[in-house]
């Protein structure tokens, strides 16, 4: 894939960019490695007042980073603002936390009294540069809750973006540079996924993190396994979203939409499979149907849009095509489910809901990237659990329930990363973020995510 910035709500190639050459990708890690030689020295209050600085210039700057977000992948002008704006918040939630989060730990010293020890800690050390390989459907978010820990961390960081993101990539090495970061904490490589393996592969390079898809997770991890080095994953993700006999339906409906078409359906977080009690099935399904349907699409730049383009033709004809597999074996589709009229140029896909899913399709088993929902009826709980947890992916999940006794049936037998009750997942600095089965593994943000990068080191001390 070319290295270039192409506006998806037109089709128009805005810039394209030359990927590194040898000598140039050689210059940059080579300036990872000479920074942290020093920047693994620098203390916590230091590093916090660079990244509150770059939090201040990304508040200053929000307007045109949204633009610049918009224009490359098409997400509504509204939630690229929302997304620098989360940015700046989680920078400066590490900026004030990370000391704690990394404090030393001093077992209860009759623990390791038979360990020999007067004294034994444990400190957390930074391990070098990571390599950070990220997608392109939160191209600042999913760059900054990596960056934000791992700086406070003490390592320094290298970023392959998504070929298709190149303007918020150097958009982002700019940033953290006017900031103050010392040159080399965190650059951009302008490189192919090809020139990937070899990155991960040098020894310079003491770990990676990768958000994106299964084959690409699959052979980043691969890489770094025959290295021996330290990677974490956040793959793709099937949520479902939960509906009881007890929920607040109207909410239940309303939030529903949000869940799903957010960022034009492109979240791994997004709700996708909607499984419904039946006893309020009809309700929510035509409260639901409604608003989707009512749903406003077109030009991202336009204020009023809520559902841009997806962000490549690739990522539009994915959808298509398995929105008419699902037809063609037999779903039907209450709303949407073609093209938007009028809007020819830019991969636009209309707000779609099908109903009637079987196990045949392929919709039911394989994840839907942009504003498609799957609904189901389900006669009880156990049946909403089966049907929650028949999928590959084990990202997070939602449920609408006001009942204690079904909250925790899910909390013990959900197979995923989160759940979130009668409310939609949404990542938040404080709290860790990441999946289990094919989601991946790791967990970023939080202080589970500033830990991953550390070497957790034992202090022993006669
Ligand atoms: P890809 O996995 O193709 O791209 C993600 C990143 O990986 C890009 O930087 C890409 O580079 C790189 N990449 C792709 N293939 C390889 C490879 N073989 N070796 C090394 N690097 C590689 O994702 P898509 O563009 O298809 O994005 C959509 C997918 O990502 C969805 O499945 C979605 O669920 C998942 N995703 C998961 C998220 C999460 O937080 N768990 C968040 C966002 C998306 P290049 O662009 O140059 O190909």
């Amino acid at each position: 894939m070319p290295i270039a910035s192409v506006n998806p709500a037109t089709g128009e190639t805005l810039e394209t960019f030359e990927p590194l050459d040898a000598a140039g990708l050689e210059q940059r890690l080579a300036r990872a490695e000479a920074a942290f030689r020093t920047y693994r020295t620098t203390s916590f209050a230091q590093r916090a007042g660079l990244l509150r600085r770059a939090a201040e210039l990304l508040d200053e700057d929000r307007e045109t980073v949204a633009r610049t977000m918009t224009e490359e992948m098409g997400k509504p002008i509204a939630a690229a603002r929302a997304e620098a704006a989360k940015c700046a918040r989680a920078m400066r939630w590490y900026a004030e936390n990370a000391e704690a989060l990394l404090a030393d730990e001093h077992p209860e010293p009759a623990d390791v009294a038979d360990a020999g020890a007067a004294r034994a800690y444990v400190r957390y050390r930074p391990l070098g540069a990571v390599l950070a390989v990220m997608p392109w459907n939160f191209p600042f978010w999913q760059v900054v809750r990596f960056a934000a820990p791992a700086l406070m961390a003490g390592n320094v960081g290298l970023l392959k973006h998504a070929s298709n993101v190149p303007r918020t990539a150097v958009a982002l090495e700019e940033l953290f540079r006017r900031a103050g970061f010392p040159e080399g904490c965190f650059q951009t490589l302008l490189i192919g996924s090809g020139a990937v393996e070899g990155v991960v592969r040098d020894p310079r390079v003491a770990a990676v993190t990768l958000t994106g898809s299964e084959p690409a997770g699959r052979a980043v991890a691969a890489a770094a396994a025959d290295e021996v080095k330290k990677a974490v994953l956040e793959l793709g993700g099937s949520d479902p979203y939960v509906v009881m006999p007890s929920a607040d339906l109207d909410a239940a409906a309303a939030t529903a939409v949000t869940a799903r078409a957010q960022n034009n359906g492109q979240s791994c977080i997004a709700a996708k499979r909607f499984i419904v009690h039946t006893e309020v099935y009809d309700r929510f399904t035509a409260a639901f149907t409604a608003a989707m349907g009512a749903l406003r699409v077109g030009d991202p730049m336009d204020e009023a849009t809520q559902v841009g383009p997806l962000a490549s033709r690739q990522g539009r004809d994915e959808i298509a095509e398995l929105v008419e597999d699902a037809r063609a074996h037999g779903a039907r589709v209450e709303c949407g489910g073609r093209r938007p009229e009028g809007l020819d140029t830019g991969w636009f896909y209309e707000p779609t809901v099908l109903t009637g899913i079987t196990p045949r399709m392929r919709i039911h088993q394989e994840e839907t990237f942009g504003p498609v929902a799957t609904v189901y009826r389900v006669a009880d709980l156990d049946e909403a659990v089966a049907l929650a947890n028949d999928t590959p992916f084990g990202l997070s999940s939602n449920v609408w329930t006001e009942d204690p006794a079904e909250q925790e049936r899910f909390v013990r037998d959900i197979q995923a990363g989160g759940v979130f009750f009668n409310g939609m997942t949404a990542s938040h600095p404080a709290l860790p973020f990441g999946g289990v089965k094919r989601s991946g593994f790791g967990r970023e943000l939080s202080g589970h995510g500033i830990k991953e990068f550390c070497n957790v080191t034992t202090v022993w001390i006669a």
